[in-house]
């Protein structure tokens, strides 16, 4: 206790000194006060550890000066003892009831004096600290409540936070407007968090694609005026807060003095803002937007709960946005956007309701890409679909507005024709003008890829009610008509008639027959000579002929065009390559007759040509049979060059350089192009039967198959004519420079034994 201090109050300064001396000597440090007021101030100071207190002082007596101690706060606890030459009990009892704790009698001993200071100073000492430690407790209590009433507040946050939330949800699934979910989502949770007051403004934009770019749509909003509902209609990708934040795709919390200069919600007074992009695969489907008054950015905790806001409100949108898109593919083709066959089924069938009701004619008008599917070849899926993609437009475009265009699949579209009058030949009139409309547009080039590509389509019409009064049915004729139209030569528009059903079963049936054919073989070769102007032979065509058990034996004109249609052509056209070349090595020279045979002429078709591996193909078999490729020579036609014509040049220069050779069958009857005849590496025109018939009388006939006997002529080609049946024909081909004959004439195409017989004379 070697520091505390003691304060003596004492008018006396005899006994000042005594008690200064034994406190001293005891240790203690002593200031002394000679009256009441000194020691009031002096305590008041520097409050000293304990005060002995005199009673009998002029002035203010020690009782007085106690009570003055117990009123102000710095002294109010000071332990006080008094001393006094008082001794009656009164005098005692007035001392304690001043304040004081102990009383000394005068004359004192020193030991006493030692005792009872020594006792008051270790009894305050342990008041002290009990004081001490109850303050510590009290602090430990309050931290304590001030935690508990923290995470009171969080947990009840939360719970609201949570509650929230769920609502959102719950809102998703009643709501099926999305903007009206948005804007009572918004509501909601401004309300859940008290932010409905004019404080407060929120907004939730949403992502619109718009050509080439993206822009931010405003679809709900809370607390905004109708100034900034106008300005924040329609917001650009890097245009102000929101759109920079749709565009980089992070959020943004800024307080007010970092928020951008060209901000759309134009406020005077300072606003904090957040911008959280509603992300979901990797883009931003919207923008959640929220603002408080105020300088600082929004506070942590409001950042998070909207972070979460935002997770929600980007489910929802998502989840409404893949129904949409399933809502939409069920009734929309996902190239073209045009609606789809499931539309096309629902809206005839409304259609011919209405056109019952007011006997009115309406129609299906089934519209088929010709050749479209060398495109895909040749050029690639993607071209293939860009193709598609720009034909769709341009038929939607040449449709009368209340029509119904379509995509029946691939390259097929249907178009309903409404409103086509009440009277049949009028419709048809009508109906084959729009036909006509939508084959021009479609006729038109596309670019593609960096290159035109040009395609004509070929139409069927079905009537209502005459061709059909159900819509399955209407549309299954239209779609007859459509094959019609390309049997008989695509780019054309043919209406429904009543015998196509049944040619469409013989078709169906002649189809599955075919194949039972091939695998069966079915198939032989008839030869037919071909000779020089003297009628000597120089080779044969191999014609290809089909044994039918039932039909007998069935001419390639009724079926190779099948076989072309169902792709079977190429299996047929490579047995005849293979057999007509075996025939060439050895079988047309049976025992006993020389080989005076040299050519082989072999048909081609254009699938046939165009299919992979073909050159390859050529190659094995002549090499299989052991004959030089000079002997083959491959005939091909004008339809072939129609698509693709440097895949064709190609394919013809590497099967020259192989050494076979080729001619253009039934020129003239095609495209007949200068221009590719000119770059193609082709020595042989057979110049078409229909040119050769009466060409000796036919005034137009002799005028063409002059012109293309001194075309050859200077292009260096041969020319052989096709179908010559009179001496007046050839006599005139022979005057005209013609150097190849084939014909009834000279021979008709005969069975391998039978040609044999009258053309190789036995040696
Ligand atoms: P094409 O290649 O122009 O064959 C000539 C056709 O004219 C043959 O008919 C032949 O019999 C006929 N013909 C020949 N001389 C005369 C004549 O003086 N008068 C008349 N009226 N006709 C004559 P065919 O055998 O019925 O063949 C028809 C078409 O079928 C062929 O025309 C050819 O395009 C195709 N074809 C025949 N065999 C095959 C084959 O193996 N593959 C392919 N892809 N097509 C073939
Ligand atoms: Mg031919
Ligand atoms: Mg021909």
């Amino acid at each position: 206790m070697n520091d505390a201090t003691i304060l003596i109050v004492d008018d006396n300064p005899n006994n000042l000194r005594v008690l200064e001396g034994i406190l001293h000597s005891a240790g203690y440090k002593v200031r002394p006060a000679l009256n009441g007021e000194s020691a009031l101030r002096a305590a008041t100071v520097a409050p000293p550890d304990l005060v002995l207190l005199d009673i009998r002082m002029p002035g203010m007596d020690g009782y007085e000066v106690c009570r003055r101690f117990r009123e102000e706060a710095a002294t109010r606890d000071l332990p006080v003892i008094f001393i006094s030459a008082l001794q009656e009990t009164e005098d005692k009892v007035e001392a304690f009831r001043a304040g004081g704790l102990d009383y000394i009698v005068k004359p004192f001993q020193a030991d006493e004096v030692l005792a009872r200071v020594r006792t008051h100073m270790e009894l305050a000492q342990a008041r002290r600290l009990l004081a001490r430690s109850n303050e510590r407790l009290e602090q430990l209590v309050a931290v304590r409540t001030e935690a508990l009433r923290e995470s009171n507040a969080s947990l009840e946050r939360s719970m609201r936070e949570e509650q929230a939330l769920r609502q959102l949800l719950a809102l998703s699934h009643a709501e099926p407007d999305l903007k009206a979910y948005l804007e009572g989502a918004l509501q909601r949770v401004t309300e859940i968090f008290g932010w409905q007051s004019p404080e407060r403004k929120s907004a939730i934009f949403l992502t619109r694609n718009r050509g080439h770019s993206d822009r931010l749509d405003l679809a709900a909003g809370v607390g905004l005026g109708p100034e900034q509902a106008v300005v924040c209609a329609h917001i650009g990708f890097d245009e102000c807060l929101c759109g920079e934040v749709a565009a980089c795709r992070t959020p943004r919390n800024l307080d007010a003095s970092h928020c951008p200069a060209d901000l759309h919600f134009p406020d005077p007074a300072p606003r904090g803002r957040i911008a959280l992009p509603l992300m979901a695969d990797g883009r931003a489907l919207g923008v959640l937007m929220h603002t408080i008054r105020g300088e600082a950015a929004i506070p942590a905790a409001d950042e998070r709960f909207l972070a979460q806001v935002a997770d929600v409100l980007t489910m929802s949108i998502a989840r409404r946005y893949a129904d949409d898109r399933l809502a939409y593919l069920a009734f929309h083709d996902e190239l073209t956007g045009l609606p789809n066959r499931a539309a096309l089924g629902e809206r005839l069938a409304d259609e011919l309701l209405r056109a019952r009701h007011h006997r009115t004619q309406c129609g299906a008008l089934f519209v088929d890409l010709d050749h479209f599917k060398q495109i895909n070849d040749v050029l690639g899926h993607e071209a293939g679909d860009a193709y598609l993609r720009a034909i769709a437009r341009r038929l939607a475009a040449a449709v009368p507005s209340g029509d119904v265009p379509s995509r029946w699949g691939s390259d097929e579209f249907v178009v309903l024709a409404l409103d086509l009058g009440d009277d049949a030949e009028q419709a048809a009139h009508e109906a084959q003008a729009r036909a006509e409309l939508i084959a021009a547009a479609l006729a038109q080039s596309v670019p593609v890829d960096g290159q035109d590509v040009q395609l004509n389509a070929s139409i069927g019409i079905a009537l209502y009610p005459d061709d059909g009064g159900e819509a399955g049915e209407l549309l299954q004729h239209a779609e007859l008509a459509m094959f019609r139209a390309k049997q008989a030569g695509r780019n054309l528009i043919h209406f429904y008639r009543p015998e196509m059903q049944s040619e469409a079963t013989r078709r169906l049936t002649l189809g599955k027959e075919l194949r039972q054919a091939i695998d069966g073989r079915q198939f032989c070769l008839h030869y037919q000579p071909q000779v020089d102007a003297d009628g000597r032979l120089l080779g044969a065509e191999a014609l290809i002929r089909w044994h039918h058990p039932v039909r007998g034996l069935v001419p390639p004109g009724d079926f190779i065009p099948l076989a072309e249609e169902l792709g079977l052509i190429v299996e047929l056209g490579d047995w005849v390559l293979a057999d007509g070349t075996a025939w060439l090595a050895g079988h047309c020279a049976p025992a006993g007759r020389c080989t005076p045979i040299e050519l082989l002429a072999v048909n081609v078709s254009a699938r046939q040509f165009h299919s992979e591996g073909f050159v390859n193909r050529c190659l094995q078999v002549v090499a299989a049979a052991g004959i030089a490729p000079e002997r083959i020579e491959l005939e091909v036609t004008e339809s072939l060059l129609l698509v693709d014509i440097d895949t064709a040049r190609r394919k013809i220069g590497q099967l020259r350089d192989a050494g076979f050779a080729i001619a253009l069958d039934d020129f003239g009857t095609g495209y007949s192009s200068l221009s590719y005849l000119k770059s193609l590496p082709v020595q042989k025109l057979k110049i078409d039967r229909s040119f050769v018939q009466d060409v000796h009388r036919d005034e137009r006939n002799a005028a063409i198959v002059r012109t293309v006997i001194s075309l050859a002529d200077n292009l260096g080609m041969t020319t052989i004519a096709e179908g010559v049946e009179r001496p007046e024909e050839v006599e005139f081909l022979r005057n005209a420079g013609c150097q190849q004959f084939q014909g009834f004439h000279f021979g008709r195409p005969l069975p391998a034994g039978e040609f044999a017989k009258c053309w190789l004379p036995a040696s």
